[in-house]
């Protein structure tokens, strides 16, 4: 054959790599991150200052509860947990999980609500790939989270795009909701607390986003992989208090919370006391999914039941102390450089939203050009806005240590004055 004479010239292969996925991850925020990374100065001696992810774990101050560390190696060590587990996930935890959600709600999860995944990464594969059908879409906020995106184009799914709005504490604008909306329209996407505006939504704004869903058919998918990191005025409102208005699918993780996202424990939690989804095909849908995908690993399915029972109230306490403290300190210096302006101080999640005045800016094009300069010049990474679907804004992430974020952010402003117009 061709391989006897060591030349391969002539062969044909009939394989190609699929182009969907190369397209779909284009501007995901690891793709702007590398190349932010490589912009780095070699030759700057200073520690560089990540302000781009939302990855506190490896900062000793964000180190997660020694309670759940504890669990999983309970749980690794008992051995009960080296089998596959049941494609949904193991009952003691959906049963855990179940109960932990149902703190918040008024009426009461079961198990078979409740759907174990790889991270709320997979949770979204999971709802954008169950809603694919031809001809369908699906609402997203702008700006966003934009593995929504990704997921969307790989499953060849529509998507639209409503504002957030930034003077109005970043609420979602339902007037455009209802006039993007059409028969093909299958669900609107909610980030609270957000990401990436650190906002946090209101009851009463809450309400009004299910009884919109309801009017329009359509259902909501609540990312809500932030809960409880809420620090401000507004108490976290998880979206499933609305369920009876319109159904309504929640997806979280651990990730965030206990600052842990390397563990991969997430979950898909339908809301749903009517039972509308189950009516409609999705729970089939769901499992069918999970039947023909990896599971989380078994032995941190097996902790998680000790991850909620034991964690000490004063860790959760403390993570919201010290990110209640570096929003503050972020906002703070913020105000101190003219060419920023945040319209609404964070209140929750790891997030500050900054629009950018170029006109007050000397040599800066627009929000990637700024980021790139940036890192060039100060080691400092911050997410450009066009990564998140607003150009000319940044995403600045203040969940690091508070003395790297100070240094960070002086540098900023060191950087923005020495680019500022000249009078
Ligand atoms: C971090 C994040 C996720 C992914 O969470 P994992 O549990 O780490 O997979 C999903 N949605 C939003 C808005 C996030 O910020």
């Amino acid at each position: 054959m061709e391989m006897e004479n060591g030349g391969i010239s002539s062969q044909k292969w009939s394989f190609k790599g699929n182009e969907l996925l190369v397209k779909s991850s284009e501007i995901t925020i690891r793709g702007i991150l590398n190349k932010l990374m490589d912009n780095l100065d070699p030759k700057d001696s200073r520690p560089t200052i990540p302000l781009g992810n939302g990855d506190p774990s490896a900062f000793p101050c964000f180190r997660t509860a020694p309670e759940a560390e504890k669990a999983i190696s309970d749980a690794l060590y008992s051995a009960k947990f080296n089998g596959y587990p049941s494609t949904v996930g193991i009952l003691p935890a959906r049963k855990a999980i179940a109960e932990h959600l149902s703190h918040d709600l008024q009426y009461k999860l079961s198990p078979d609500d409740v759907y174990l995944t790889s991270g709320c990464t997979q949770s979204i594969e999971v709802i954008l790939t169950v809603l694919a059908r031809p001809n369908a879409n699906i609402l997203l906020p702008r700006p966003g989270y934009p593995y929504y995106e990704a997921r969307a184009i790989f499953s060849d799914v529509e998507f639209r795009y409503f504002d957030l709005l930034p003077e109005k504490n970043w609420e979602v604008d339902l007037d455009a909701v209802i006039s993007l909306a059409d028969e093909n329209t299958v669900g609107m996407v909610i980030i609270n607390p957000g990401n990436p505006c650190g906002n946090v939504y209101k009851y009463e704004h809450l309400k009004k986003v299910a009884e919109t869903a309801k009017k329009l058919g359509i259902l909501v998918i609540a990312d809500e992989v932030y809960y409880h990191l809420a620090f401000g005025s507004n108490p976290f409102v998880p979206m499933g208090v609305f369920g009876s208005i319109a159904p309504v699918i929640t997806v979280g993780s651990i990730s965030k919370r206990w600052i842990v996202p390397g563990w991969r424990l997430g979950w898909l939690v339908t809301n749903d006391p009517n039972g509308i989804l189950k009516k409609h095909g999705v729970v089939d849908s769901i499992v069918g999914f999970l039947n023909i995908s990896s599971d989380p690993a078994t032995f941190i399915q097996g902790a998680i039941t000790q991850i909620f029972e034991q964690t000490n109230e004063d860790f959760f306490l403390k993570i919201i102390n010290i990110l209640r403290e570096t929003a503050d300190a972020c906002y703070n210096k913020i105000k101190e450089i003219p060419c920023f302006t945040c319209p609404s101080k964070p209140e929750g999640a790891m997030y500050a939203m900054v629009r950018l005045d170029l006109s007050l800016l000397e040599d800066i094009e627009d929000d990637l050009d700024f980021c790139l300069k940036l890192v060039k010049e100060e080691s400092v990474i911050v997410i450009p806005g066009l990564a998140v679907g607003i150009k000319n804004w940044l995403r600045i992430t203040f969940a690091v240590e508070p003395s790297s974020l100070d240094d960070g952010m002086s540098r900023i402003k060191a950087f923005c004055q020495r680019h500022a117009k000249k009078p």
